[in-house]
């Protein structure tokens, strides 16, 4: 008779990555833009929604998409592989490269889906620390390397949660003494100095991953691409399902590339934002990081961040608790929203503390 067995034993899961969808005034807690897409978006949206067949499955290769991405970009279309969200990206280069008898090495506190998925996909989980100041530390990357002999080295920048940038030598250092793969997460690349898809060749073993969801206002539409060697996104589509990209998506993600100046312009709102975000948090009784993205940690110096969470909670503000994450004990972190939106997280927190 069948029966309803226990899962597979090796992914080692823990609670997973959840953060808590409630009803709030102020969603402050999961690093996506504060303002819409353009209306002038959402109509071509709409309009090429009605020329699709939908009785047809869509480009398997989403031709036009990576055409202008690459083009984005400067690349060619077969060093572009797009997928539902980053996170799946990271998935089906983690199916493609990690596994078992395989690892990958992450600098915590980093994106807790590095390690996650590379559980989900039975590959082993080698684990450095960043600095004191959450930078990345030389000689702790190079223990990590020489231990581990990671298939896949994750680079995060700006990272998330803590909100810095690598400087490009440290990239460079990074992708020199990797024995495997190097893979630049930086779905809050917009908001950096520099970008490491400018590292890209096709004989280098680095990619590069980017999503739709932040910069570019479409979190709901789960968008996210990764530039690498041709021969890297080649591997990858061949362990893709056949027909992943549905063709709303991909004509959601071409025509948005049309409204560039008007992302780029959120960008510069939203770095502004946050500099007055950070000096008014300046003022209160928190540490704070100094951050390259959309967001803020910080940690209240005499209060449990839990008590801090649920004031702000009480106060319909929705911010993220980083307290459980590996080396963030007592942190917070705060997307930096419209000015309005800040205003009353700066009260309530203010209240709060
Ligand atoms: N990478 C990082 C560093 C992130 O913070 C996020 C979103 N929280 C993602 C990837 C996933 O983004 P998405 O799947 O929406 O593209």
């Amino acid at each position: 008779m069948a029966a309803l067995i226990p899962p597979r034993p090796d992914q080692g899961l823990g609670a997973g990555y959840h953060s808590p969808q409630v009803d709030v005034a102020v969603r402050l807690n999961t690093n996506e833009s504060p303002y819409p897409p353009p209306q002038a978006w959402v109509d071509e949206l709409a309009a090429a929604v009605t020329a699709i067949a939908f009785n047809r499955y869509p480009d398997r290769s989403a031709t036009a998409l990576r055409a202008g991405l690459a083009e984005l970009h400067g690349v060619r279309p077969e060093q572009v592989f797009a997928a539902n969200g980053s996170n799946e990206v990271l998935q089906v280069l983690l199916l493609t490269y990690g596994g078992p008898g395989r690892s990958v090495a992450v600098f915590e506190p980093t994106y807790a889906l590095h390690s996650h998925i590379a559980r989900l996909t039975g590959t082993a989980v080698a684990t450095g620390d960043r600095a004191p100041d959450f930078t990345l530390d030389p000689g702790e990357v190079k223990r990590v390397l020489a231990d581990a002999d990671p298939a896949v080295t994750f680079l995060c920048s700006p990272n998330n949660p803590t909100g810095r940038a690598d400087p490009r030598a440290v990239v460079t250092d990074v992708v020199d003494l990797a024995p495997g793969l190097v893979v630049v997460d930086e779905a809050y690349g917009q908001f950096a100095p520099w970008s490491a898809v400018e590292l890209v060749d096709d004989d280098a073993g680095l990619a590069v991953v980017r999503t739709y969801s932040k910069t570019w206002s479409m979190a709901a539409a789960r968008l996210g691409y990764v530039i690498g060697p041709a021969s890297l996104v080649a591997e990858m589509e061949a362990r893709a399902l056949p027909y992943h990209l549905d063709a709303v998506k991909q004509a959601a993600g071409l025509l948005a590339l049309r409204y560039r100046a008007e992302m780029d312009a959120r960008v510069r709102a939203v770095a502004a934002e946050r500099d007055r975000l950070f000096a008014a948090l300046a003022d209160l009784d928190l540490e704070t990081w100094p951050s390259d993205a959309n967001f803020i940690l910080f940690r209240p110096r005499s209060r449990p961040s839990a008590e801090v969470w649920q004031g702000l909670l009480d106060r319909s503000v929705l911010v993220r608790n980083c307290n459980s994450w590996p080396g963030l004990d007592g942190c917070l972190r705060v997307t930096v929203g419209t000015p309005a939106e800040d205003d009353t997280f700066l009260a309530a927190v203010t209240e709060v503390l």
